[in-house]
């Protein structure tokens, strides 16, 4: 079984284990630790294919900003996560993938965009207009989530292993 590693990026609070955890365990936790930073695994089939994601939710906080250099370096595949709920958070995104585009010496890397949150309606300040024309610049696909209500969690893993499959054929 081929095996790729995953790393989950993004401003602190934007909800990257929150994801994680309702991918890997099918489970919301209302309030993970935000300095834990940890590794998980999971088996995925898809286009009956059955692959393993070793996923790295990082910490995201400013003291931990320095590791991710050697997290995109041992990376094959990168989810990019920001919040609905708080548009700042889109600049994270937007840094981190010139940093991932810098660091990898090209512009072909496996890389999904991710919006969270999408179930707190009355609290949204990105509206899907906004960051589809941004993605759609940057060239990257884009899904809104909600790990709460668990909406288009898996949709998110599936496009990036098969981005990950096309850029890294088996030898
Ligand atoms: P991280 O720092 O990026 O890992 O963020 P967390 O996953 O710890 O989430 C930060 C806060 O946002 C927590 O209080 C979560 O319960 C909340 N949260 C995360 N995802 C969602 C979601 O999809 N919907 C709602 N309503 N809250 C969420
Ligand atoms: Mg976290």
């Amino acid at each position: 079984m081929r095996q790729f590693n995953v790393v989950v990026l993004g401003a602190g609070g934007v909800g990257k284990s929150a994801l994680t955890v309702r991918f890997v365990r099918d489970d919301f936790v209302e309030h993970y630790d935000p300095t834990i930073e940890e590794q998980y695994h999971r088996p995925m089939m898809v286009d009956e294919e059955l692959s393993s994601l070793e996923i790295l939710d990082t910490a995201g906080a400013e003291q931990f900003k320095s590791l991710n250099e050697v997290y995109i370096k041992t990376g094959r595949g990168f989810v990019l996560v920001f919040s609905l709920t708080q548009e700042v958070s889109l600049k994270e995104v937007e840094s981190l993938r010139k940093q991932i585009f810098r660091i990898k010496g090209s512009e072909s890397v496996p890389i999904v965009v991710v919006g969270t949150k999408s179930d707190l309606v009355s609290e949204r300040e990105v509206q899907t207009s906004t960051i589809e024309s941004l993605a759609n610049r940057w060239n990257l696909p884009f899904y809104e989530t909600s790990a709460k209500r668990n909406w288009h969690i898996n949709d998110v893993f599936e496009d990036l292993l098969r981005q990950m499959r096309d850029r890294y054929p088996p030898e």
